[in-house]
C-alpha cells in the first residue's frame, strides 16, 4: 500500500474500497427487478436464460433497478453463422415465457419453427452463460476479497480466454481521485499512460488477457483498476458456498412467482409482501452492480420506461475524508435490460467527451458528476455513422437517481414505490433528519416530500445558473437526464458557446432548438414540475395529515382519494416551486456575474441595467475570451482616473482606450461594426460607473480602495473568467489524435487545461515550458472552428 503525496492515508486497490453499511446501500433500499431479485440470482440462471439479464425488456412494476454485470462485447454477439439471423431478433419477456412453457410441455414438434428457434435460443444462452459469474468460480475469484464482507473481483472462463478484449487506459483524472476517492491506489497508472503514449500493441494494454503481467504492487493495483473499470473483472460480494445460492432466479422463477399468485394480489397485499422483502434486504450482505430503471420526457414527449441502457453502477463507496458517498459507474460497458435494442457500447469519441466534459464543468465550480477514467477496447468495434473503437468512461456521482426515476413509478400509479424512492433520497442522499426507513415503526413519520422537491429545485436552479454563467449548453435536457441531486449528468452533444448567441443548441438533431442556451432554465423548471407531479399525492397527504405516509398507507387509498390528494398537493406547491426555482436561478446567476465582473455588492436592478446588456454586447463575439479580457479594464480605468480632470473624463478615456481591442472586430459584420462599438462603449461606461460605486471611489466615503485596486481586481477577475474552455474543436482534435496516433499525452494536456481553466495558458510562468508548448496552449484557447459550424457528432 502506498501513500499519495504527503497524505498519511492508506491507499487501497479499487476492490478494497469500503462499501457503505448494508442498511445504506441502494440495492438494499429499493426493490429489484424480479427477474434477478438478488446478486446470487445471476449464478442461478444457468439453464434458463442468462442473456435476459442484459436483454432489452420492460421491467415489471416496482423495480427500481436490475442487477447486471458489465459485458462490453461487439454487438450483435457472435454466434454460429446459421443461427445468427434469428438470434439477433429481440423477444419480449411474455414471448420468452410462452416459448419456455411450450418447450417444457414438450408439445412443440421437433422441426417446427418454434423448436428451431428454441434450439437457437439455447445456443445463445450457452454462449452468454460463459460470461456470467459461475458457481465454480466462487472459491477462486481473480481478486480475492480483503475480508468476508468486502468486494472480490470475479472473472469468468470466457473472460480469461485470450480472445477476450484487452483494455487500454487512455486517461485518468487526478482531480477526481483527489475529490472523490482519495483513498484509492491507482498504482503506476499515471506513469503507464505516459509511457505507452504514441504506441500501440499488446504492451500498451493496462489489463486483460493480452496485457503484460504485472510484476510489482504498483503494476498490480493498476491492472486491477483497469480490469474492473474496463468491465472485465466483476466486483461482487457473494457467498463462497453453492448451498447459499438463490434457486428462485431467472425466467423460470418469474413464471413460478406468477404461479404463486402474484398476479391476483391486491395492491395492498403486494405492498405487504414487498415491505417484508425490503426489511430482509436491509440486512443483505451480498452485493453486485446494477443499472437503474427510470422513465422520462424526451424533447417534451413522454417516452415511457427508459433506464441505464449502457450504464452500470459497479459499487458505492464512502470518501473517508468527508463521508461523502460515491457511486462508481461505467458508461458503455455493455447492454442492460434498459438498452432499447441498442448495443450498450460507447464510441471512443463520446467517452472522451464525457470524461473531459465532466472534469471541465467540475473545475468551473458547477455541480456535476465526475469522471475517473477513460479506457478503450481496441478490439471492440462500435458501428455508428462510421466504425469506431469502443471506450468506457468510469464516472462518479453521489447518486444517479434522476427526475425520471420518480416519473417511472408515478406513471404507473405505484405510489408506494415513489414513497420508497423519496425516503431513500431524503434519508441517504439529502441527509434530512428523522426520515423513516423500512424498519422505522409507523407514525408519526417526519414529512419529506415537499422538502425533497424544494431541495432538488434549488440545487438544479444553481446548476443551470452555473451553465448560463459560463456559456455552456447541455444539449439534451430530457427529464431522464436531470439529476435529483442537481448534478450535471449525461454528457452527450454538449457545447461551450464560442460565438455567443442565445439561440444556440449544440445538438443538430434538436431541430426546434428546444434545448438552446436561453431555454435551459425553463427546461430544467419543466423537469422540476414533473417531479412535483410525481410526488403530488404524497405532498397532498403530508399537507392533509401533518406527517408522511406509513408503508402500505398509500396503497390502501382509493384512486379517487389519491387523485384528490394529487390535485391538492400540486395546487399547494406549484406557484412556490416556480418562484423558488426562478429566484434561486436568478440569485446564483447574478452572484456568478458579479464575480466575473469583480463586483462585491449586489444592486437591485443589476440584471436589467448591467448583465442583460452585457449579453447583448456579447452576441456574435467569443463568450469566453471577451469576458476574460474584461479583467484588464479596472487597471486602465484606475490609470485614466489619475490623469483625468474629473471622473467623467477618466471613464470616457478608459472606455475609449479599452474598447479598441476588447473583442475581435473581425467577428462582427463590417456594416455592424460601428453599432457594436457604440453598444460596447455604452456598456463599458455603465460598468465603470458601477465599479466605482462598488469600490466607493469618489463617493467621499472614507473607505476608498487602496491605490492599485485595478491590479487587485485583475487578479480576482482572472480567477472567475476562464481562459480555457473545452471548445468542441479541441475535443475533436483530442479524439482524432487518440484514434490516429494513440496520443494520450495530448489527452492529458487538454485534461490539465480543463482542470485549471483560469490559468494564463500560453504564457511563460517560469516552469520551463518550451516555446512550442506555450504556442500549443495558446492555440487551444482560441476560437478555432466555431461550434455553430461544427456541431458535435451524434454518434455516441
Ligand atoms: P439517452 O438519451 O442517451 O439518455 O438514453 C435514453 C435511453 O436509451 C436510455 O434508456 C439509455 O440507456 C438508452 N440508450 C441510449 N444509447 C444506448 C446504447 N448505445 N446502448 C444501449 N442503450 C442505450
Ligand atoms: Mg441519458
Amino acid at each position: 500500500m502506498t501513500a499519495r503525496n504527503n497524505s498519511p492515508r492508506r491507499l487501497v486497490p479499487l476492490l478494497s474500497l469500503p462499501l457503505p453499511p448494508p442498511s445504506q446501500r441502494l440495492t438494499n433500499n429499493l426493490l429489484p427487478d424480479a427477474y434477478t431479485p438478488s446478486p446470487t440470482s445471476l449464478l442461478s440462471t444457468p439453464d434458463s436464460t442468462p442473456s435476459l439479464v442484459r436483454r432489452a425488456r420492460p421491467v415489471p412494476q416496482g423495480a427500481g433497478f436490475s442487477y447486471v454485470t458489465p459485458l462490453p462485447l461487439p454487438f450483435p454477439y457472435e454466434f454460429p453463422a446459421e443461427q445468427k439471423e434469428e438470434s439477433d431478433k429481440e423477444v419480449s419477456l411474455g414471448e420468452q415465457h410462452r416459448r419456455e412453457a411450450e418447450a417444457e410441455g414438450g408439445g412443440a414438434d421437433a422441426d417446427s419453427a418454434e423448436a428451431r428457434y428454441e434450439r437457437q435460443m439455447q445456443e445463445v444462452e450457452r454462449v452468454m452463460r460463459r460470461y456470467e459469474i459461475q458457481v465454480s468460480e466462487l472459491d477462486k475469484p481473480e481478486y480475492p476479497a480483503k475480508d468476508a464482507e468486502g468486494l472480490a473481483g470475479y472473472l469468468t472462463p470466457a473472460k480469461r480466454a485470450q480472445t477476450y478484449p484487452s483494455a487500454r487506459l487512455l486517461g485518468l483524472s487526478a482531480a477526481a481521485l483527489r475529490d472523490c476517492l482519495p483513498n484509492l491506489d491507482v498504482g503506476d497508472a499515471f506513469e503507464f499512460i505516459k509511457s505507452t503514449s504514441g504506441r500501440d500493441g499488446p504492451d500498451t494494454y493496462a489489463s486483460g488477457p493480452m496485457a503484460p503481467q504485472p510484476k510489482d504492487d504498483a503494476a498490480r493495483a493498476r491492472f486491477q483498476l483497469s480490469d474492473v473499470l474496463a468491465g472485465r473483472a466483476v466486483a461482487a460480494v457473494l457467498p463462497s458456498e453453492e448451498s447459499q445460492l438463490d434457486d428462485m432466479a431467472g425466467c423460470g422463477v418469474w413464471a413460478r412467482r406468477v404461479g404463486q399468485g402474484w398476479k391476483d394480489e391486491s395492491l395492498q397485499q403486494r405492498w405487504e409482501r414487498r415491505n417484508g422483502e425490503l426489511l430482509e434486504r436491509q440486512k443483505q450482505k451480498t452485493y453486485l452492480g446494477w443499472s437503474n430503471a427510470y422513465a422520462g420526457h424526451q424533447f417534451g414527449s413522454w417516452a415511457g420506461q427508459l433506464g441505464d441502457g449502457r450504464a452500470i453502477t459497479l459499487f458505492e463507496t464512502i470518501n473517508p475524508e468527508n463521508n461523502e458517498r460515491w457511486e462508481i459507474q461505467l458508461k458503455g460497458a455493455g447492454r442492460t435490460p434498459y438498452s432499447r435494442f441498442a448495443d450498450g457500447l460507447a464510441t471512443l469519441g463520446s467517452s472522451v467527451r464525457e470524461f473531459l466534459g465532466s472534469e471541465s464543468i467540475a473545475a468551473l465550480g458547477i455541480p456535476t458528476s465526475r469522471a475517473l477514467s477513460v479506457i478503450s477496447l481496441p478490439d471492440v468495434e462500435v458501428v455508428r455513422e462510421r466504425r469506431n473503437v469502443s471506450a468506457i468512461t468510469s464516472r462518479l456521482a453521489q447518486s444517479w437517481i434522476r427526475i425520471g426515476s420518480f416519473q417511472l413509478p408515478a406513471s404507473r400509479s405505484d405510489w408506494e414505490i415513489v414513497r420508497l424512492l423519496g425516503e431513500y433520497v431524503s434519508r441517504i442522499l439529502f441527509n434530512f433528519e428523522g426520515i423513516p426507513s423500512a424498519q422505522t415503526p409507523d407514525s408519526p413519520r417526519e414529512k419529506w416530500a415537499t422538502r425533497l422537491l424544494f431541495e432538488s429545485a434549488r440545487r438544479n436552479a444553481r446548476m443551470v445558473a452555473g451553465w448560463q454563467a459560463v456559456g455552456w449548453t447541455h444539449g439534451v435536457l430530457n427529464t431522464d437526464n436531470i439529476s435529483i441531486l442537481g448534478l450535471t449528468i449525461d454528457y452527450g452533444p454538449y457545447g461551450f458557446l464560442d460565438i455567443f448567441s442565445q439561440d444556440v443548441t449544440p445538438n443538430h438533431s434538436d431541430e426546434m432548438s428546444r434545448y438552446s442556451y436561453k431555454m435551459q432554465p425553463s427546461m430544467v423548471l419543466f423537469a422540476m414540475k414533473q417531479l412535483l407531479t410525481s410526488l403530488s399525492p404524497i405532498i397532498g397527504f403530508e399537507e392533509e395529515n401533518g406527517r408522511a405516509p406509513n408503508p402500505g398507507e398509500l396503497a390502501s387509498l382509493e384512486p379517487e382519494k389519491l387523485k384528490a390528494l394529487a390535485e391538492f398537493g400540486e395546487a399547494t406547491q406549484r406557484a412556490d416551486l416556480e418562484e423558488v426555482f426562478i429566484n434561486t436561478t436568478m440569485e446564483e446567476w447574478r452572484r456568478r456575474f458579479r464575480l466575473r465582473l469583480g463586483l462585491k455588492n449586489a444592486e437591485e436592478d443589476e440584471k436589467g441595467a448591467l448583465f442583460d446588456p452585457l449579453l447583448d454586447v456579447l452576441e456574435e463575439l467569443d463568450f469566453t475570451l471577451t469576458l476574460r479580457k474584461l479583467k484588464e479594464f479596472p487597471s486602465i480605468l484606475e490609470e485614466n482616473l489619475k490623469s483625468a480632470e474629473g471622473q467623467e473624463e477618466g471613464i470616457k478615456k478608459a472606455v475609449e482606450s479599452f474598447s479598441a481591442d476588447w473583442y475581435d472586430q473581425s467577428r462582427v459584420l463590417a456594416y455592424l461594426r460601428d453599432q457594436k462599438r457604440d453598444q460596447a462603449q455604452g456598456w463599458l461606461t455603465k460598468y465603470a460607473q458601477r465599479l466605482l460605486r462598488d469600490l466607493g471611489v469618489g463617493s467621499g466615503s472614507s473607505s476608498s480602495p487602496a491605490v492599485g485596486w485595478g491590479t487587485s481586481l485583475r487578479e480576482e477577475m482572472s480567477q472567475h473568467n476562464p481562459r480555457f474552455v473545452l471548445r468542441n474543436w479541441v475535443g475533436e482534435e483530442v479524439i482524432k489524435r487518440l484514434e490516429e496516433k494513440d496520443d494520450t499525452l495530448f489527452l492529458d494536456r487538454v485534461l490539465q487545461m480543463c482542470l485549471h481553466p483560469c490559468k494564463e495558458w500560453g504564457q511563460d510562468d517560469g516552469s520551463g515550458k518550451s516555446a512550442e508548448l506555450l504556442e500549443e496552449e495558446a492555440r487551444l484557447c482560441e476560437i478555432g472552428e466555431p461550434l455553430q459550424r461544427n456541431m458535435p457528432s451524434c454518434s455516441s
